[in-house]
C-alpha cells in the first residue's frame, strides 16, 4: 500500500493515545483516574440540551446548513464577542467550524504553503504542529521564559524570512499561562513589524482564575486586530466538547477562503449543535461562571498538594485553562527512570493515574495533569502519585 507523504508525516495525538489506554484500563475494570483528558467533566448545561431537543423535534436539525454556519449562529457569535470584548465583528467575518480544531486546521490550509514556517510556543497544544505538517509547512517551536511565555527576544531567535504565522494561545494549554495586555501588545507589534499574521487561540478565554485578567489580542489597537485571526469555540467554556462547534473571526478575504474549503470538506457543523450553540451564546451566561468557579476551587485545592509530591516542581501557579504542568525531572531521577514518558507509563500502570508527557507539547521533563475531574478524584489521584513517589524516598 502506498501512503501519501502527508499521512506518513503526521503523528497520532499523544493526548488521545494516553486517554484511550486509560479508558481501556477502566473498561477492563481497573480503577484508573484519568487526568490525561482535555475536556471539562461537566454535563452540557440543561438549557443548551433543551434547545437541541427542540431543534430536533421541530425538524430544523434534519437539514444541511450553510457551510460556514447558520446566520443566526453567526449573529449570536458576533453579539457574544461584542458583549465580552466590546469589539464588533460583522457576521460576514465569521465562519463556524466543527470545533476550534477544524478552525485551526482549515486556517493552516488557507494560509501556509510548503516551505513556510509557523511559530508555536514551546510548550504548545499537540495539534498545532501536526496541522502545520499536514498543510506542508514547517512548525517552529519558540522557546519560552520561566513563566512559559514567548517574548520578543525568543521570537527574534525563531523568526526567518519564511515565517508566515504565529499562534498565541492564552490561557495556554498545557501550562495555564495568561499573557498580559502589555505582553500581547509587544508581541502584536513585533508581528506587524515582521509582517506575520497571528492566530489568537482564545479557546480557554473564559477559564481564568484568582483575579487574573484575560486580554484577547482582538482588544488591542486596530493595527494589531488587523493582524489577528480569532479562533474560539464552545467546547471548553460551555462544556460542549462533544457538540463540535468552533469559529473563526477574521478579515472577509480570509473567511471566504476558509468557507470554500469547508464547503468541500465538512459541508457544515451538525445542525443540531449549531442550534444548541445559539442557545448557549445568547442564554444565561451564569452557567459559564459556575463551571469557572468549580475549576478555580479545584486548582486552589490541588496545586498545593501537587507541590508537596517529591520531585514535582511547579514554581508558577497556573492562571487559566484546566491544566497543571509541573517539572518532573527530579521525580524521574528519584524513581530511577530515564524520562518523563517513562514516568507517565509508571503512573498509569502502578499508581493508576493517567497524565500526559510534556514531550507531547514539545517539552519533555514535564507532565500535564488536567484538573477537569471531580475534587475527590483529584485528591485521590495526587495522593496516589504521592504514594508512588514516596516509595522511593
Ligand atoms: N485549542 C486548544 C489550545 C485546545 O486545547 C483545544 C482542545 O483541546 C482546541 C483548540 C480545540 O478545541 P475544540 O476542537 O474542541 O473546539
Amino acid at each position: 500500500m502506498k501512503f501519501s507523504k502527508r499521512s506518513l508525516a503526521v503523528k497520532p495525538s499523544a493526548t488521545v493515545k494516553v486517554s484511550n489506554k486509560a479508558k481501556q484500563m477502566i473498561a477492563d475494570g481497573i480503577d484508573v483516574i484519568n487526568l490525561g483528558i482535555g475536556e471539562p467533566d461537566f454535563q452540557t448545561p440543561d438549557s443548551i440540551d433543551q434547545a437541541a431537543i427542540e431543534a430536533i423535534n421541530s425538524g430544523k436539525a434534519s437539514f444541511y446548513t450553510p457551510a460556514s454556519g447558520l446566520s443566526a449562529l453567526k449573529d449570536a457569535i458576533s453579539q457574544r464577542i461584542k458583549a465580552d470584548f466590546d469589539v464588533f465583528y460583522s457576521p460576514d467575518n465569521i465562519s463556524v467550524t466543527n470545533g476550534a480544531k477544524m478552525a485551526l486546521y482549515t486556517l493552516m490550509q488557507v494560509l501556509v504553503d510548503e516551505g513556510d514556517e509557523v511559530l508555536i510556543p514551546k510548550p504548545g497544544w499537540v495539534s498545532y504542529e501536526q496541522q502545520i505538517v499536514l498543510a506542508g509547512a514547517n512548525p517552529v517551536m519558540v522557546s519560552t521564559n520561566d513563566e512559559f511565555k514567548i517574548t520578543e527576544e525568543t521570537l527574534n531567535e525563531a523568526v526567518t524570512k519564511n515565517t508566515r504565522l504565529l499562534i498565541i494561545n492564552s490561557p495556554q494549554n498545557p501550562t495555564g499561562t495568561i499573557y498580559t495586555k502589555e505582553e500581547l501588545t509587544a508581541i502584536g507589534n513585533w508581528a506587524i513589524m515582521h509582517n506575520i499574521m497571528i492566530i489568537a487561540d482564545d479557546i480557554y478565554g473564559s477559564l481564568v482564575y484568582n483575579g487574573a485578567e484575560f486580554t484577547s489580542l482582538i482588544q488591542l489597537d486596530d493595527n494589531i486586530v488587523a493582524q489577528t485571526i480569532l479562533v474560539n469555540g464552545l467546547s471548553k467554556s460551555y462544556s460542549m466538547t462533544g457538540w463540535r462547534i468552533g469559529y473563526i473571526a477574521a478579515a472577509p478575504e480570509i473567511i471566504s477562503k476558509v468557507n470554500a474549503i469547508l464547503s468541500h470538506s465538512t459541508s457544515n457543523p451538525a445542525a443540531v449543535s449549531q442550534y444548541a450553540s445559539i442557545a448557549a451564546l445568547t442564554g444565561d451566561q451564569s452557567v459559564v461562571e459556575q463551571m469557572r468557579l468549580a475549576f478555580e476551587d479545584r486548582l486552589n485545592k490541588i496545586y498545593p498538594l501537587l507541590q508537596d509530591v517529591p520531585g514535582f516542581n511547579m514554581a508558577v501557579k497556573p492562571q487559566g485553562a484546566f491544566y497543571m504542568f509541573p517539572n518532573v525531572e527530579e521525580a524521574v531521577r528519584i524513581a530511577g527512570l530515564s524520562s518523563s514518558s517513562e514516568l507517565v507509563e509508571k503512573l498509569l500502570d502502578e499508581a493508576h493515574v493517567a497524565t500526559v508527557d510534556g514531550a507531547a507539547f514539545g517539552l519533555p521533563g514535564y507532565l500535564r495533569l488536567s484538573y477537569a475531574a471531580s475534587l475527590d478524584n483529584l485528591i485521590e489521584a495526587v495522593s496516589r502519585i504521592n504514594e508512588y513517589m514516596q516509595s522511593f524516598t
